[in-house]
């Protein structure tokens, strides 16, 4: 039967745990420590999801990128997807921390925000 093992990373601990599955079937799940870890690597199995955290652009702000992230875990399958989508995506500042880049990033109903403010810069006209 195959197996899988995965690293939990529900705790610093960081149990190895290893999975025994018949195609999208888990038939057994060993090494985990506690009801935590065996749930997350449950998830991990069937439905593998990761924060995003990237730059996007942002004009008339100290820095040309503002740093952003998916609100919640995104489906792993579809974090390129989100990476080109936020690829187009250029703000103004001023914009507040939390402010919603997109609101349904790749059809996933995740939304991306901010992760910190960005005051407008006025550039001082040359005379
Ligand atoms: S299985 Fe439990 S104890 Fe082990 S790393 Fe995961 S959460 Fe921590």
């Amino acid at each position: 039967m195959p197996k899988r093992e995965y690293t939990c990373v529900a705790c610093p601990k960081g149990c190895t745990v290893e999975v025994e599955f018949e195609g999208d079937e888990i038939k057994d799940i060993t090494g985990y420590n506690c009801l935590k870890g065996k749930d997350y690597v449950e998830d991990e199995f069937h439905d593998p999801r990761r924060i995003l955290t990237t730059t996007v652009k942002i004009k008339n702000a100290k820095y040309p990128r503002i740093p952003v992230r998916t609100e919640t875990g995104v489906p792993k399958d579809e974090l390129d997807c989100c990476l080109d989508e936020l690829t187009e995506v250029e703000l103004e500042a001023p914009v507040d921390i939390g402010y919603t880049v997109i609101d349904d990033v790749c059809s996933t109903g995740i939304s991306v925000v901010t992760s910190r403010s960005l005051e407008e810069v006025t550039v001082s006209k040359l005379e």
